[in-house]
């Protein structure tokens, strides 16, 4: 029974840790992740889930450097409201019809019938346009720039995901209105390039710049550029934010028009945008490891923890100077906005603590003992890459804003080197569909029709079927076709060392005449 108990504790301590392997099981490894290390509580709503203050922290950060950088723009907040009535709802049939399967309605109030059932937003283009339509009326309204952090619901089927796909999220919406195509055409690579930057600068994670395929593009849009990353450990993409173009379609419906310098009455030129809750599952999957959580400085709600490693018997007096020692370097680091943490606690060994911080992804360790108290130094362990670093007491906070700088460059280059080994160049379907297999993304010629992307994701999945891939990815409900992530810009192209195509190129599928470099994948 001795030997019993011994291993029942063993089994109840590991329990604090991670049991599956980021290698092993990716997704039970990233449900268990997100549970343990307090990001996410599920909930009894399938879709719908807690997100817990570590991972609200990581949601302001994203919102307080977005909202900034839009605000530089000229772009205000307000809000508007969470319910559409059906005849707005309706207005578009593009845009209905792209998202009518996924809006929840409300149809009771109490015990009672509502005469008309009310949409919960599933985005507010229809919902902001017909104040649109009152707030325009020269040009001297225009550009209205306009954006709401705020939730919507999409009562979506495929499989949910915490973060990157759930019934209910959390996300901002920007809405603009134009006198002329080109200002809208400029915001929407403005904001693009914003997306970008929240990814590769905060959180440290590659994407791809393009625009989608007349398929993949928005409902009742013009067109719709793209930012997507790419998850190597399931070999799926995912489109991490978009920045739409959606021309005169809206201000034609809801009537948005404005009388320009010369008094004549003109439609404008509007554009939607939205970056979501999704940004920071992406971000976890991309960089986190069988410890736990990696997080990138900028984002991370604790920067630094500060362990004191104590002598077990009877050196009380040594003890508490350690301690105070400790108590030191986190009020000088709290002075100059480091977010630190003293872990002081006495029930628990160092050991516990350091597993208990890695889970929970604090970037920097502090450890202090007797020997680096009496010598006057301190031990610095990174999260990322477990090395360890010994520094003088009086450098400390040179150091420690030095080396999280350094993790946050170094977390994007080492995430960026193995996505960029993530994208194969394939000019035939077998060469494709292997690469696909082998858990990358394509760059394919393509002749840009929407008959051949169909017939793209139909093959694949008979692919997928064939080689027995498809229970599998039924079991995980996700599924084995290949659809197009993007048509990467140009620079993008150049940066991946793509010359452009020539006019000999043909279709990688259909094998007629290839219009533009594109790039595929399964995804999320
Ligand atoms: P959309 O307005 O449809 O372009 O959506 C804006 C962004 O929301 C997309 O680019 C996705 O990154 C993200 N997104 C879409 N569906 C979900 C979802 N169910 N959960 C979280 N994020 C989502």
């Amino acid at each position: 029974p001795k030997a019993q108990n011994s291993s029942n504790l063993k089994k109840k301590e590991s329990r604090e840790g991670l049991e599956v392997r980021k290698s092993e099981d990716f997704s039970a490894w990233y449900s268990q992740l997100v549970q343990k290390a307090e990001l996410i509580e599920f909930y009894d709503i399938s879709g719908c889930y807690i997100l817990r203050p570590a991972s609200y922290r990581i949601w302001e950060a994203i919102q307080s450097y977005f909202d900034k950088e839009i605000k530089k723009l000229g772009v205000e907040n307000a809000y508007f409201p969470i319910f559409v009535s059906a005849s707005r709802l309706n207005q578009e049939k593009d845009h209905v019809a792209g998202f009518a399967p996924e809006v929840a309605w409300v149809t009771m109030s109490g015990d009672s019938p509502l005469e008309e059932p009310i949409a919960v937003r599933p985005t507010s283009e229809t919902v902001m346009y017909p104040s649109f339509a009152k707030w325009i009326r020269s040009h001297r309204d225009l550009p209205l720039k306009i954006n709401q952090w705020n939730n919507v619901v999409r009562w979506e089927f495929k499989h949910p995901t915490p973060f990157l796909r759930s019934r209910e999220f959390l996300w901002q919406e920007g809405h603009t209105a134009f006198a002329t195509k080109e200002e809208a055409d400029g915001e929407v690579v403005q904001i693009l390039e914003l997306y970008r930057s929240v990814y590769e600068d905060l959180l440290a994670v590659p994407v791809i710049k393009g625009r989608k395929s007349e398929k993949e593009k928005f409902a009742g849009g013009l067109y719709t550029t793209t930012v997507e990353a790419f998850i190597p450990y399931s070999g799926r993409a995912i489109q991490a934010a978009t920045s739409h173009c959606l021309g005169q379609n809206f201000a034609n419906i809801f009537d948005i028009s404005f009388e320009d310098e010369n008094r004549l009455r003109k439609k404008v030129y509007q554009n939607s945008w939205g970056l979501t809750t999704r940004s920071i599952g992406v971000m976890i999957m991309v960089h986190s490891d069988d410890k736990g959580l990696v997080l990138p400085p900028k984002v991370a709600p604790l920067q630094v923890v500060v362990v004191p490693i104590r002598i077990r018997v009877n050196q009380e007096e040594i003890n508490s100077m350690l301690e105070q020692e400790c108590g030191e370097y986190v009020s000088e680091l709290e002075k100059r906005d480091i977010r630190v943490k003293l872990d002081s606690r006495k029930d628990k060994t160092p050991g516990w603590k350091f597993h208990h911080w890695e889970l929970r992804g604090v970037c920097l360790r502090l450890e202090v003992g007797v020997k680096e108290f009496q010598s006057g130094e301190v031990v610095i362990v990174r999260r990322d890459t477990g090395e360890r670093t010994v520094v003088s007491k009086s450098d400390l906070y040179e150091r420690v804003t030095q080396l999280l700088w350094t993790m946050q460059q170094e977390m994007f280059l080492r995430a960026k080197n193995i996505r960029d080994h993530c994208v194969a160049v394939a000019y035939n379907w077998n060469d494709f569909m292997a690469a696909i297999d082998s858990k990358q993304m394509v760059l394919a010629p393509w002749c840009t029709d929407t008959k051949c992307e169909e017939e793209v994701k139909r093959q694949s999945l008979e692919y997928a079927a064939s080689r027995g891939n498809e229970s599998v990815e039924e079991q995980s409900s996700q599924s084995g076709a290949v659809k197009s992530l993007c048509l990467p810009f140009e620079e993008e192209l150049s940066r991946l060392h793509i010359t452009p195509l020539s006019t000999e190129s043909n279709c990688f599928l259909c094998h007629t005449s290839a219009k533009a470099w594109t790039l595929w994948g399964r995804s999320y």
